[in-house]
């Protein structure tokens, strides 16, 4: 039945059959517009509705005149007549007046209350005439009916209360009146009458439900539009893209008012303007017209513009528009000033390729090189280059010199390399030469001009600054065929070249790579050393120079490594800087060295190395203010050594955390002096309360002529102003130990007066009173390193002329002679009877 009276738009636009009776109420817009429209159409219609109405009346009245009961006939009229004049009147007024009266609830109710009494009086009419009608005036006022009827219907099309209103009645009017007449087709005639009001009614309903369904779908049009239009402000005011409409002609006949900003321009002013004319470049509008030839879509097409003289470039997508039959009517679409963009693209491009400080290429660039290089006939060698002391530089002149720097480095590197190869930076210190000639001897001789040129003095700015380089050199492809072995390889001679004192080029060999993979092997030990307690402290002695009496002693780092047995320090503490074990090591130092020293007389200090990458760790602090509780030690009692490469990390946490430990009550002393980067300057950042000699100075200082003693002098004079005292190390010779009690240091610690030993020994070597027993030397000499094997840690030996002293942990007599025996022994497999009995001696 639905589908009889409801049109298919209604059904899609959800209109219910409530709606066709509803009248809405006054604060919704949609049902304003529908009372609105409704209203209009009647007023439309009332003109017709209005004559056909009088017209009707006057002929009925006048066939009807002769039938009583004539007052009803006469007030029938006079209502009929009423109303219409009512309506006209209303009609005229807003005419006049041109304000039409709102279509509020209340006025709508007010209308249909209006055109009831019509209705009413046409259904009384009937209801009492039309049984006491003759034939042909039945004929007449049922004719005259189905014109009313079907006049009222087309006026109220839209409007189905009204006619409700007016056919109501009269259908009810009729039925009864028909139904009460005796005439022998009045049921015929109801019949016909009905059917046609059934007509009516339909066609009023589907027209009412078309009606409010295209009312619906234009309310939602223009809520649409609304959204729309909010979305192209927004996107106008936010966005940097433009929208553009042009049209057959190609003129533009829309525009947002980004594109006046990409123009310059307001973009009203461009409106009408054909729309190629803002694109410059040839090829930009050769290919657009081609696109448009064709009537394609495009996306993201970059095209270039030139505005106020600036060459732009603007990305432009277009959709083509087409009308009802398929012909191209123009295009839309959006359009954005991608200038910035590319030239950001471009400068990223080139930031890929080229270091910006020096202006070599990268190391993405390098990696081609190499990778041609190794498909070429000739080969290709690498070379790694390192430049030394450059930390130093950059942290002590700042980082601005820095540059400068590596910018004057990469100068010399291209007038040395010259065409010969590509010279890339690899970041930090770090440049690598490829050489499109795989010789090595040319590469050698290469690299040693090279490292001769960045030994020559910079000057930047004032300042003349010295550096120099270490070079590592890989030829390929015999050194490694692909680029990545081969860089490997380059990296390996270039670690080899700095572990052994720098300065020089060093071809990769493949016991490198052996090292390499034992290294690794190492470091995978080293980390789980520390928890299988195969690291242990030892102490050696440090004694006063003047009494030669006992003060203190530097706690050392073992590790005893279950196959390669003890690994020296000097291997696995740059391991465990590399990889950041020494922060646990360096606790773990820290903790014993203070619990050893915790028993020894009170004036016996205990030092601690301190790795600079120790200030690394946020706990180092505290680490050491644990160290001290839980030992109990004094405070002053503990000193640490550092070396002079802690100060060329200027960063402010470092600083603090020296601060701290000072605040602490610990002493610090300056280890290694005249090893690193000499700068006198540190001594004054910090109030160091030793500097130790190293002991390269003390070794040559009792060669004939060497500057070691004039250098020695100086340094101690040096500590002397500034309140500090100086330690000789490594004094292995009773020579070397007067001589450096002869320069004036205060405290001399080597071999001579005992190696490094376990915290046991220290203490008995601290009870007792110090018994040395001298050997004969003989055979006995050239045992030492046996006999040292063998004792191991509880004799420390050291020479003395032509005598071999060992000093013995014994602390009386008796197990001196007992001690003396077993070394016997232990030495009687290489020394035989050589060994003569000791001879025991005191100092003191
Ligand atoms: P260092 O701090 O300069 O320690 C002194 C080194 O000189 C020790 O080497 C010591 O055994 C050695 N030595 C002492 N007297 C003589 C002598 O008369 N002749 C010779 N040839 N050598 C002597 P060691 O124990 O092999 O340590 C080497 C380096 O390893 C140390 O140099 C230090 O820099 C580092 N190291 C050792 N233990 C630790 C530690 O616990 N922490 C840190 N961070 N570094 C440590
Ligand atoms: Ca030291
Ligand atoms: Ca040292």
């Amino acid at each position: 039945m639905s589908h009889l009276f409801k049109p298919p738009m209604a059904t899609e636009s959800l209109t219910t059959w409530r709606d066709l009776v509803r009248i809405g109420p006054d604060d919704d817009p949609f049902w304003l517009k529908v009372r609105t429209t409704q209203l209009d159409f009647l007023s439309r219609y009332f003109p017709i509705i209005a004559a056909v109405g009088i017209g009707n009346a006057a002929v009925v009245l006048a066939a009807l005149a002769d039938r009583p009961p004539v007052p009803v006939l006469l007030g029938w009229f006079l209502t009929i007549f009423g109303m219409i004049l009512y309506f006209a009147r209303r009609a005229i007024v807003e005419a006049l007046s041109g304000r039409k009266t709102v279509a509020t609830r209340r006025f709508h109710i007010q209308v249909l209350l209006e055109i009831l009494p019509v209705g009413i009086a046409w259904g009384l009419l009937f209801g009492t005439m039309l049984p006491r009608l003759s034939d042909p005036q039945l004929a007449l006022v049922v004719g005259m009916t189905l014109v009313a009827v079907g006049t009222t219907a087309y006026a109220t099309a839209i409007f189905p209360l009204a006619a409700l209103m007016l056919s109501g009645p009269i259908a009810l009017g009729s039925a009864v009146g028909l139904l009460a007449s005796d005439w022998p087709y009045s049921d015929l005639i109801l019949i016909i009458l009905m059917a046609f009001l059934l007509v009516a009614v339909r066609g009023n309903v589907l027209t009412t439900f078309a009606f409010l369904a295209r009312l619906k779908a234009q309310d939602r049009l223009v809520q649409q539009e609304e959204v729309v239009r909010l979305l192209l402000k927004e996107f106008d005011s936010n966005g940097n893209e433009w929208l553009y409409e042009f049209g057959p002609d190609g003129c533009l006949t829309f525009v947002t008012s980004r594109f006046g900003d990409a123009i310059r321009r307001p973009s009203e002013e461009v409106l009408g303007r054909f729309w190629l004319d803002f694109l410059t470049a040839h090829e930009s509008r050769e290919t657009l017209k081609a696109i448009a030839r064709q009537a394609q879509p495009f996306r993201d097409l970059v095209v270039q513009s030139e505005v106020e003289g600036e060459i732009r470039w603007w990305s432009l997508s277009g959709t083509p528009k087409f009308d009802a039959d398929g012909r191209l009517v123009g295009y839309r679409g959006v359009g954005s000033d991608v200038t910035e963009k590319l030239r950001a693209a471009e400068r990223i491009a080139e930031l890929a390729t080229f270091d910006t400080l020096t202006g070599l290429v990268n190391r993405r660039i390098i990696h081609t090189a190499i990778a041609d290089g190794l498909q070429g006939p000739t080969g290709v060698a690498l070379l790694f280059v390192d430049l030394d002391r450059f930390k130093a530089v950059n942290d002590s002149l700042g980082h601005a010199a820095g540059d400068r720097l590596l910018a004057e480095v990469a100068t010399r590197l291209r007038a040395t390399v010259g065409e010969a190869g590509q010279i890339g930076r690899l970041g930090g210190d770090e440049f690598a030469v490829v050489l499109r000639s795989g010789h090595a001897e040319a590469a050698h001789r290469l690299g040693e001009s090279l490292i001769a040129e960045l030994c020559r003095p910079f000057q930047i700015g004032e300042t003349e600054v010295r550096i120099g380089a270490s070079i590592g050199l890989a030829i390929g492809p015999e050194d490694g065929a692909d680029v990545e072995a081969l860089m490997r390889a380059a990296d390996l001679a270039l670690y080899e070249v700095k572990g052994k004192g720098r300065g020089t080029v060093r071809r990769f060999d493949r016991e490198m790579h052996a090292r390499a993979e034992a290294r690794r092997a190492l470091e995978l030990d080293l980390r789980v050393a520390l928890e299988r307690n195969q690291i242990h402290m030892v102490y050696q002695p440090i004694v006063d120079a003047l009494d030669e009496r006992v003060v203190g002693f530097e706690a050392l780092m073992r590790w005893r490594h279950p196959e390669h047995g003890d690994v020296p320090p000097g291997v696995f503490i740059p391991l465990a800087e590399e990889t950041g074990l020494i922060v646990a090591l360096g606790r773990f130092a820290l903790r014993e060295a203070t619990r050893a020293a915790a028993p020894w007389p009170r004036h016996i200090k205990v030092s601690v190395n301190l790795s600079p990458l120790q200030f690394d760790d946020d706990q180092l602090v505290e680490d050491v203010a644990t160290a001290l509780r839980l030992s109990g030690i004094a405070p002053e009692r503990l000193e640490l050594e550092l070396t002079e490469s802690v100060f060329l990390d200027q960063r402010r946490s470092t600083a603090d955390k020296l601060a701290a430990l000072r605040a602490l009550g610990c002493g610090f002393a300056l280890d290694d002096f005249g090893t690193g980067y000499s700068s006198l300057g540190y001594l004054q950042k910090i109030a160091f309360n030793r500097i130790k000699i190293d002991r390269s100075f003390v070794r040559s200082a009792v060669e004939e002529g060497s500057e070691s003693s004039a250098i020695i002098q100086a340094i101690v004079a040096l500590a002397d102003r500034l309140g500090m005292e100086t330690t000789a190390e490594g004094a292995e010779t009773r020579a070397e130990f007067e001589a450096m009690r002869r320069l004036g240091c205060a405290q001399i610690q080597g071999y001579y007066f005992g190696r490094p030993m376990p915290a046991e020994d220290a203490a008995r070597y601290l009870r007792r009173s110090e018994p040395l027993i001298a050997f004969d030397p003989g055979a006995f000499t050239d045992a030492l390193v046996d006999v040292t094997a063998v004792a191991g840690e509880s004799f420390s030996p050291g020479r003395e002329g032509g005598s071999l002293l060992l000093v013995s942990p014994a602390e009386d007599p008796a197990s001196d002679e007992e001690a003396t025996r077993q070394l016997q022994a232990a030495a009687a497999p290489s020394t035989g009877p050589a060994l003569r009995a000791p001879r025991r001696i005191r100092r003191g």
